[in-house]
């Protein structure tokens, strides 16, 4: 019996366990952590042996086949060891789609890669396709290849999972943008982390398609020194296309396949330049599959955006309160600046991942009115942007922020919420972040 390890107890350990069960592999989870009370419960219903604060070496280096968890970096030493013994080393995606035949709608990028999955989910169960969402949502995709049969998957993928994939190839390929992020991951070198998302492309051919942000410099620079055999289908807000997406007269231009689609950009769910990139991503990767122009239109217009990602919460008294916690790099929180139509107080801060706040300056200099800064260290910001916003405040806590927010905030005014960094300093998670907000809106 071929012997699985799976590093890392948490949503993609715990479905590789399921999967590796079920396919008759001698399963083994093990976690240098803690694993959390809902996945020792599952481990225990199906009997597979698990371990939890160490990783018991002789458990580990005697297995055929090890899946890694994103969250583990490949320096540590155990890793190195097991590649040394000649052990493949895996990630989850790679794992699950051995199992399955379905198409695979593959999506990454440094930002939107959730709002793209989600929509092209959306519209795809709107045609009735049977499809499942996986990878950083929900159920993880190894769990999901287990228990359903799905024809499509719509997988979000960050360039962690890619790192770890072999023989994996979505036949449709979207990688929304790419901005620096991670870097600590990548020896802080740009180019590795640009080479990780296009590692999504690695197993395509000229059948399979690859759907990119055509105005992102750092994608078009690295096609032209890296060709790929992937037919290519790209988007644009500011050029017209012959192939792919474009934006003519408040029109979104749709041609692939010899199909043309044209679709207002008028009624649009999802606001702001970003979304409008989001949208042409999910449309393109459905008019790929042959879902029917009325129910792309359609689904476009009456989708629901995911939370925490300009989120509308509430209007009191004539002011908007917009929940953006995700916005956890400099390049989210420019989009979200950029989509401001209205005198913004900002509410920005937390850890900060090496941030270059200067692509900012334009956007706080013509849209914030003022800073609220909430972070356990806030001089980065206070440093950057004291001298430009004639109102700065500190707070170490989002009830006192939003507070401040409300005490400042004009009627007609937008309070923004989006922190361009990470949330651990005061926070659990950006969702524990976003929901202490919006909490405190209710509060108020
Ligand atoms: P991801 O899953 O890649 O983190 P999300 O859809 O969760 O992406 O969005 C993360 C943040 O980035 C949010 O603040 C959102 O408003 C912003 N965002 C969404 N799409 C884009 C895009 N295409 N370009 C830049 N920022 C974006």
């Amino acid at each position: 019996m071929a012997r699985l390890v799976a590093l890392g107890g948490g949503e993609s350990g715990v479905g590789t366990a399921i999967l590796g069960l079920k396919k008759g592999f001698d399963v083994f989870v093990s976690d240098k952590g803690i694993i959390k009370e809902k996945y020792k419960k599952v481990l225990e219903h199906f009997g597979i042996d698990w371990e939890e604060g160490q990783h018991t070496e002789s458990k580990i280096l005697n297995a055929d086949l090890v899946m890694k968890s994103p969250g583990i970096p490949d320096k540590v030493t155990l890793i190195k060891d097991l590649i040394a013994n000649g052990i493949p080393v895996i990630s989850e995606i790679e794992f699950a789609s051995k199992y399955t035949d379905a198409m695979i709608i593959g999506i990454t990028g440094s930002n939107g890669k959730t709002t793209t999955t989600m929509l092209t989910d959306h519209i795809f169960k709107a045609e009735k396709l049977n499809v499942g969402m996986a990878g950083n949502i929900g159920d993880s995709y190894a769990k999901m290849v287990a228990e359903k049969s799905f024809d499509f998957y719509v997988l979000e993928i960050s360039s962690f999972q890619l790192d770890g994939i072999i023989d994996f190839k979505p036949q449709i390929a979207i990688i929304t943008n790419i901005t620096p992020d991670h870097l600590d991951r990548y020896e802080h070198e740009f180019e590795n982390y640009i080479a990780s998302k296009f590692r999504i492309v690695t197993n395509q051919t000229e059948s399979d398609f690859l759907i990119y942000d055509a105005d992102d410099e750092v994608i078009v620079n690295w096609l032209e020194k890296h060709p790929v055999r992937s037919h290519l289908v790209p988007f644009s807000i500011q050029n017209k296309l012959e192939e792919g997406a474009h934006v003519e007269n408040n029109e979104i231009v749709i041609q692939v396949k010899n199909n043309t689609m044209r679709m207002t950009t008028d009624n649009l769910a999802l606001e702001g330049r970003h979304n409008l990139k989001n949208t042409m991503a999910a449309s393109l990767a459905a008019t790929l599959v042959g879902i029917r122009k009325d129910t792309i239109r359609e689904s476009i217009t009456n989708f629901h955006g995911a939370p925490h990602r300009l989120e509308k919460v509430l209007r009191i008294g004539h002011v908007q309160y917009i929940n953006d916690s995700k916005a956890t790099n400099v390049n989210a929180t420019f989009f979200a600046l950029d989509s401001m139509s209205a005198p913004t107080v900002w509410i920005v801060g937390g850890v900060d991942k090496g941030n270059d706040y200067s692509q900012l300056m334009p956007l706080v200099r013509e849209k914030v009115k003022a800073i609220i800064c909430l972070g356990e260290d806030n001089s980065k910001i206070k440093d950057f942007f004291g001298n430009v916003v004639d109102l700065m405040v500190e707070t170490f806590a989002m009830s006192e922020a939003v507070k401040v927010a409300y005490k400042i905030a004009e009627r007609g005014d937008t309070v923004l919420l989006s922190p361009a960094c990470a949330s651990f300093d005061l926070f659990k998670s950006y969702e524990d972040r976003g929901n202490q907000f919006k909490e405190a809106i209710r509060n108020l």
